[in-house]
């Protein structure tokens, strides 16, 4: 069977192959996983904004409106937290009312599709942009939107996987297109990431992807010869685990904030 990998699971793997190990191949069940009030957030926000594309007649209170259906209270289990969360949506989403960055130019060719390669080598890549639009001088640009406070630099997110799982999956799917741009619209602070790559970055972008899909492969068929998890997926504690959403059962995570001095 092909291996499926996102932006998210490159993004878990490169990080620490164990959290990747915990969610694809143990596949801890979801009591065990913890979600950050931050998604939840992203979520509602996501779906506001899914709705301003595909209904043209939407007002900006209504907008504000649907945030309030579409944020689910029930996430939260300290009423004071869903309320600051709540705040933080309806600022992020009053932001983006002012400057809508792809809103209203450019024609639409797909909202919240899902993108999906060709088998190749045993891999299937895939990935949901948020929108896809023909912007200027025939170059398709893909705009997602990012309701966290971190804005990270240009090259820190021409380097993301998500930057380049959709650059690779849009060409994939509209190969007609003179270039592609990748656009990160940062609510926060209402800015915008354009992110171009170059034809010989593209191609080593593939071929970093297929060697990690096959280290993927060997690692998991290890595990069916009776290789223990941690030894085909090491584990690589370090800061990032406080945002890993295996942390609960992971036993190399100690709960402490700062893994920096033991880090890789
Ligand atoms: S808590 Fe840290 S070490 Fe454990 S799986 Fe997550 S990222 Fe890896």
């Amino acid at each position: 069977m092909a291996l499926h990998l996102s932006a998210t699971t490159l993004t878990t793997y490169t990080r620490c192959p164990y959290a990747y190990a915990l969610e694809k191949v143990a596949k801890v069940p979801a009591y065990l996983k913890s979600i950050s009030p931050e998604m939840h957030t992203g979520t509602a926000l996501h779906a506001v904004l899914q709705s301003m594309v595909n209904e043209p007649e939407l007002t900006p209170e209504k907008a504000q409106a649907k945030l309030e259906q579409s944020f689910n209270w029930n996430n939260y289990q300290d009423p004071q937290q869903a309320q600051a969360q709540f705040a933080i949506a309806q600022q992020r989403l009053q932001g983006w009312l002012e400057t809508p960055y792809g809103w209203g130019a450019g024609e639409v060719i797909s909202v919240e599709k899902m993108l999906r390669s060709p088998e190749v080598e045993g891999l299937i890549l895939w990935g949901k942009p948020d929108m896809v639009r023909v912007a200027e001088d025939n170059i398709l640009e893909v705009v997602d939107h990012k309701s966290g406070r971190y804005v990270p630099s240009l090259k820190e997110q021409k380097a993301s996987w998500q930057a380049i799982v959709y650059r690779l999956l849009v060409e994939i799917r509209w190969p007609e297109f003179s270039d592609y741009r990748i656009s990160f619209s940062y609510l926060a602070t209402q800015s915008v990431l354009p992110i171009v790559y170059t034809p010989s970055e593209v191609e080593s972008m593939w071929q970093r992807i297929l060697q990690i899909a096959e280290r993927i492969g060997k690692a998991r068929a290890s595990v069916t010869l009776d290789i223990a998890l941690d030894e085909a997926f090491p584990a690589r504690p370090g800061s990032h685990c406080r945002y890993c959403n295996t942390r609960m059962a992971c036993s190399f995570y100690d709960g402490q904030e700062d893994y920096a001095a033991t880090a890789h």
